[in-house]
């Protein structure tokens, strides 16, 4: 188990003493979408991480399914205009490849990957060895024991560099979530991993933007380490999770008005 402040994650947080802060677009779909997000995200001076994804797994054919590869030079003009590290989703051998290659800082799993014990150890053998932090989302069903395998698949494979992204779990029943939260599947994980930073992801948990607010202050009341929240210049056209997105400067004021705990560490 690495020592805390050991760890790309836990580094910031200890530097902080407030919980670490991922944004950016659900997906990159333009060069200066992209850049407009990042430099509207640098603005409020409080952000950690660039997020955006890349290769989108879409539940139906026929959707977005992402810019692919040609993206990726657009966030290495992320970090070198704005100094913001960047993460994306992967989710074959070939993904880690290509985001390395490009000097992505951080990778992170996606709900569909979570759930395949083959395709997370393929993962797990393709980081080893790099150094790359590690986010992995819960799994689509709400299974706290396949969302532990997964993290310790990772830590079998010599990846320490971890953090656990809740975004909250399919359910047939009617809700006003678009994924119901069941916070206490996340608070298990944390009895189970407590060395492992937890994230909150409020967009894909709500599914619409007047849940942001409730839901991140919900994460930061039971002492989440962290909120990945998407954003988007033009949010009500994008070309993924448009009722979820919200400006930088929307972010802003959510971020304004959340109350934080104090953090002693
Ligand atoms: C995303 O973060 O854009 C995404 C596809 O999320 P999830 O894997 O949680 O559905
Ligand atoms: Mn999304």
């Amino acid at each position: 188990m690495p020592a805390v402040a050991d760890t790309f994650f836990t580094k910031i947080l200890a530097q902080k003493g407030q919980p670490l802060l991922i944004a950016g677009p659900c997906s990159a779909e333009t060069e200066e979408q992209v850049m407009a997000t990042a430099h509207g995200l640098k603005a409020l001076d409080k952000i950690d991480l660039f997020r955006a994804g890349i290769w989108k797994p879409r539940t139906r054919p026929g959707s977005f399914e992402g810019m692919g590869a040609v993206a990726l030079p657009w966030l290495q003009r992320v970090k070198a205009e704005t100094g913001l590290p960047t993460a994306i989703e992967v989710a074959t051998p070939r993904h880690v490849e290509e985001a390395l290659r490009h000097g992505i800082d951080v990778l992170w799993i996606g709900a569909r990957t979570t759930v395949n014990p083959f395709a997370v150890q393929e993962l797990a053998d393709a980081l080893a060895g790099t150094g790359v932090p590690v986010m992995v989302k819960n799994p689509v069903n709400p299974d706290v024991a396949l969302w532990a395998g997964a993290l310790e698949r990772m830590e079998r494979a010599g990846i320490n560099d971890l953090a656990a992204i809740h975004r909250g779990f399919s359910t047939f029943a009617p809700s006003r979530y678009r994924n119901a939260p069941t916070w206490i599947l996340p608070i298990e994980l944390k009895t189970r991993l407590p060395h492992i930073p937890l994230i909150c992801d409020p967009s894909h948990i709500g599914g619409r933007r007047d849940l942001l607010l409730p839901i991140s202050q919900k994460a930061l009341d039971l002492d989440y380490d962290g909120l990945i929240i998407e954003t988007h210049p033009d949010p009500d056209h994008a070309l993924s999770d448009a009722e979820q997105q919200v400006t930088p400067a929307r972010l802003g004021e959510i971020l304004n008005e959340l109350k934080y705990r104090y953090r002693s560490s």
